[in-house]
C-alpha cells in the first residue's frame, strides 16, 4: 500500500475460508486485526455438531491461525439468516450460543437477521436480539441483500423492541438507499466492500463525502465467494485520493470500529500494539501452520520493517 504508518482493522471477514497468503497480504497492506462474524458455509450444515465445530474453530484454531501472522482475531457467535431457516438445527445451534459467546475474543451476537424475511428467520432473530440482551453484549446484523431497505428498517424496528441501545448495534451492508436511515437512528453503519456488487470502492468514496464519518465504518466481508480481504486497505487508498484527509480515513477504516466493538470489553488496542511476536514454530491442538519442511518465521524484538508504526 502507498499509504505507510496507517493501521486498519477488517471487522468482518470469514477468515475460515481465506489462505494464509491472505493474512500475509493483508499485514503488509496493515491490516492489525480482524473481526470473523460466524456465518454460514456456502454448504448448508446438516446438524448442530457442525456448528459446535465451527464455532470452536473461529474461537480457537484461527484466532491462533491470524495470530501467526500477526494479526489479532475476533469473532461473533450467532446463528446465521438463512440456517435459521432448518428449525431442528437452529434449535440445536440456540443451546450452543450462550456457551461460545462467552469466550475469549468474542465481540458480538452476530451475524444475524434476514435473509429471505420468512417467520422462522424472524423467530430467531428475536431470540437472539433476547439473548444479547440477557447476556450484555452487542449485536452485528447482516441486512438482507433483497428488499435490504424494508430488512434494514425491520431489523432495528426489532431491535427496539427489545429495548437495545443503538449505540451497541452495527448494522453491516449498508448502501446508499439505507444509510441515510441507520445514522439517523444512532446505530453504528458499516460497508462492505464488494468488488462490483454490494458497494465498491468508488460508491464509498462518495457516501463518506456525502454523510461524513460519524459512526460510518467500512469492511470486506470476504468469505469464500468472489471477495477481496484488502477491501479495507484499498478503499483508505482511493479515499485519499479522492482528497479526504487521513483522519477521516483512519476514523471509517479503523478508529470507528474499534470504538464500536470495544464497547464488547472483549477488543482493545492493546491487543495489538503489544500483541505477541510472530512465533510460527508454536502449535495449536499439535498443529502448525507450516508445511513440508518451512522454516518457521521467528519474528524479532527490534521493530522489522514489516512493523506498522503508530503516527
Ligand atoms: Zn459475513
Amino acid at each position: 500500500m502507498a499509504e505507510e504508518n496507517m493501521m486498519f482493522i477488517d471487522p468482518h471477514i470469514h477468515m475460515i475460508s481465506r489462505t494464509t497468503d491472505d493474512y500475509e497480504a493483508m499485514r503488509q497492506a496493515g491490516i492489525v486485526a480482524v473481526i470473523e462474524p460466524a456465518f454460514w458455509l456456502g454448504q448448508p450444515r446438516t446438524n448442530a455438531g457442525a456448528m459446535l465445530d465451527y464455532f470452536s474453530t473461529i474461537v480457537g484454531w484461527e484466532r491462533f491461525r491470524a495470530e501467526q501472522f500477526g494479526i489479532v482475531h475476533y469473532c461473533t457467535i450467532g446463528l446465521n439468516a438463512k440456517e435459521a431457516n432448518n428449525e431442528e438445527l437452529a434449535e440445536k445451534t440456540m443451546d450452543l450460543l450462550p456457551r461460545y459467546a462467552s469466550k475469549e475474543g468474542v465481540v458480538a451476537i452476530g451475524e444475524i437477521g434476514y435473509d429471505d424475511m420468512t417467520d422462522l428467520e424472524e423467530k430467531y432473530f428475536h431470540q437472539q436480539l433476547e439473548l444479547a440482551k440477557k447476556m450484555d453484549m452487542l449485536v452485528l446484523i447482516h441486512t438482507p441483500h433483497r428488499n435490504k431497505k424494508q430488512g434494514t428498517i425491520r431489523s432495528m424496528d426489532l431491535c427496539e423492541e427489545h429495548g437495545l441501545d443503538p449505540s451497541k448495534v452495527i448494522v453491516d451492508h449498508n448502501n446508499e438507499e439505507t444509510v441515510e436511515d441507520v445514522l439517523d437512528r444512532g446505530y453504528w453503519t458499516a460497508f462492505t466492500i464488494y468488488p462490483g456488487t454490494k458497494m465498491g470502492n468508488e460508491r464509498m468514496v462518495d457516501i463518506v463525502k456525502k454523510y461524513g464519518t460519524e459512526r460510518i465504518f467500512i469492511d470486506s466481508a470476504a468469505d469464500w465467494g468472489r471477495s477481496d480481504p484488502l477491501g479495507v486497505p484499498k478503499t483508505a487508498q482511493l479515499m485519499l485520493q479522492r482528497g479526504i484527509s487521513k483522519e477521516d480515513v483512519k476514523k471509517v477504516c479503523y478508529q470507528n470500529a474499534l470504538d464500536a466493538y470495544k464497547q464488547s470489553g472483549a477488543m482493545k488496542e492493546e491487543d495489538w500494539l503489544d500483541r505477541p511476536k510472530i512465533d510460527q514454530s508454536q502449535t495449536y491442538g499439535g498443529n502448525s501452520v507450516l508445511r513440508g519442511g518451512l522454516e518457521p518465521f521467528i519474528e524479532k524484538e527490534e521493530p522489522s520493517e514489516d512493523d506498522i508504526i503508530i503516527e
